[in-house]
């Protein structure tokens, strides 16, 4: 087993679950989900369901139209009770009512052996078939990989981007954990010619079970986890520059829909209450909503409305409404503060209190977990160059002169200093002393460079 170095790694210390199994509450079924095609980045959503539809498990509710054989089903049974319109009418969700002892969608289970005897395009047509093309990703856009794609490379990690995402011991303890596996990896190197399957060093004697699966380890620290960062330290040729990925909760459920049939209609969330805290662990319905996460953690929601509800990711991540759905993709919801105190005698122990990777603050010295907010500390000013940025980047940009390029519209130039390396991991934003949103302008132009450039 190899392992990865993350270049560049970020010191701000992050809490982390020492028990060897972690608590695990189960939700109670929730009032209402929902699924959210702006969420699924590129695709040209066509609804096939409108308000009041009464729909099965398994209903398609929108096809991709840059592709129509691309759909999202509906993972319950139930009825459409909403369906929600964001910035330029692009359909921000659809809401389902479930019914009460609804199961997910039900199809042929398949053997191991009939599983590995699948075609590439018998693979296509059945993960097409049973909804789950949407969840595998291509690089370096992270759009839903093309038909007639065939990758070079696969990457697998156990353990999401995110670091508060659930943990893998908790995920692969779960029953038939490692025969999913085994038969999602059967379905990928069909895919792809070579897979990689990483997993981060802590968690390596909880995974022991199934230790000869893995392929990699991985630093602990945020983003090693990305398996577009894992994808720039494997890479050996520009053709791997599109391999797959796929989220290791989607991965897992592929394979126990193939084995079993059955669609898994639950996802492990993490919430944490305080970022101070190593978190909860709910298994609830794909697409609960925040709120109803957020009561199996804290006797009192209304309390966590005064701060902001981070999902996914706090350095990437979206800044979730209490009531709306978690989307897709989101496996943890982090609350934090929006306000900073003012820190008394500030002038005595400057900056002691505020989470920083510059020399020029306190807490630069000590190892302390910091309850970080949502204040920027600071107001926006002009790049410094002071290089801070290049120092966090784990994929060796120089996300100053990428972000100058963007700004000055000048995609070839952005794209020559690597843009599409970016894994938009969002920690040059985060260390700008400037304040410059460096991540989301990256984004941006990458999006449009992809949809002016490269999609039709
Ligand atoms: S961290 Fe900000 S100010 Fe410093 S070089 Fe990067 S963009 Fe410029
Ligand atoms: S978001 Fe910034 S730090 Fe992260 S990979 Fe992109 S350029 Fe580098």
């Amino acid at each position: 087993m190899k392992h990865l170095k993350l270049k560049n790694p970020f010191n701000i210390p992050l809490p982390v679950d020492t028990h060897r199994a972690p608590e695990v509450r189960h939700a109670t079924a929730p009032p209402t989900i929902a699924v959210s095609p702006s969420h699924f980045r590129y695709v040209k959503p066509r609804l096939l369901v409108k308000m009041l539809d009464r729909i099965k498990a398994g209903t398609p509710l929108f096809y991709d139209k840059r592709d129509p054989s691309v759909r999202l089903l509906s993972p319950v049974s139930g009825i459409v009770q909403n369906i929600t319109f964001g910035h330029r009418r692009c359909i921000d969700e659809i809401v389902i009512e479930p019914s009460p002892n609804g199961s997910g969608p039900y199809y042929e289970p398949l053997s191991m052996d009939q599983i590995t005897r699948l075609s590439r395009e018998d693979t296509i047509e059945l993960l097409k078939t049973r909804g789950i093309w949407p969840f595998i990703h291509q690089f370096p856009y992270k759009d839903i990989p093309k038909t007639e794609l065939n990758a070079k490379l696969a990457i697998i990690c156990l353990q999401s981007t995110d670091p508060f995402a659930p943990l893998p011991r908790v995920m692969i303890r779960q029953t038939g954990t490692r025969d999913y596996l085994t038969a999602a990896l059967a379905i990928m190197s069909i895919l792809a010619n070579e897979v990689i399957v990483a997993a981060p060093v802590s968690e390596m004697p909880y995974v022991n079970h199934i230790r000869e699966l893995i392929t990699h380890s991985i630093h602990d620290r945020y983003p090693a986890s990305d398996p577009k960062v894992i994808l720039y330290q494997v890479r050996k040729h520009p053709g791997q520059n599109t391999a797959l990925s796929m989220d290791i909760q989607d991965f897992l459920d592929m394979g126990a829909c193939l084995l079993t049939g059955s669609m898994p209609t639950t996802r492990l969330y993490r919430i944490c209450s305080d970022v101070t805290a190593p978190g909860i662990h709910v298994l609830a319905q794909k697409g609960s909503p925040a709120s109803f996460l957020l009561s199996s953690v804290c006797s009192d929601v209304s309390k966590l409305e005064q701060k902001n509800i981070v999902a996914s990711g706090l350095f990437s991540g979206r800044l979730a409404q209490i009531h709306s759905h978690m989307r897709h993709f989101e496996s943890s919801l982090v609350c934090i503060d929006r306000e900073y105190p003012e820190e008394p005698f500030g002038f005595v122990a400057p900056g002691f209190e505020k989470a920083s990777e510059s020399n020029t603050f306190l807490s630069r010295v000590t190892s302390r977990i910091y309850n970080l907010d949502s204040t920027v500390h600071g107001e926006h000013r002009p790049c410094i160059n002071c290089g801070y940025c290049q120092k966090k980047c784990p994929v060796e940009l120089f996300p100053q002169f990428i972000m100058k390029a963007c700004l000055a519209g000048e995609e070839e130039e952005a794209i020559e200093l690597g843009m599409l390396d970016c894994t938009l991991c969002g920690l040059c934003s985060f260390v700008c002393p400037s304040k410059i949103e460096l991540s989301d302008i990256i984004e941006q132009a990458m999006n449009q460079y992809y949809k002016e450039r490269v999609t039709i």
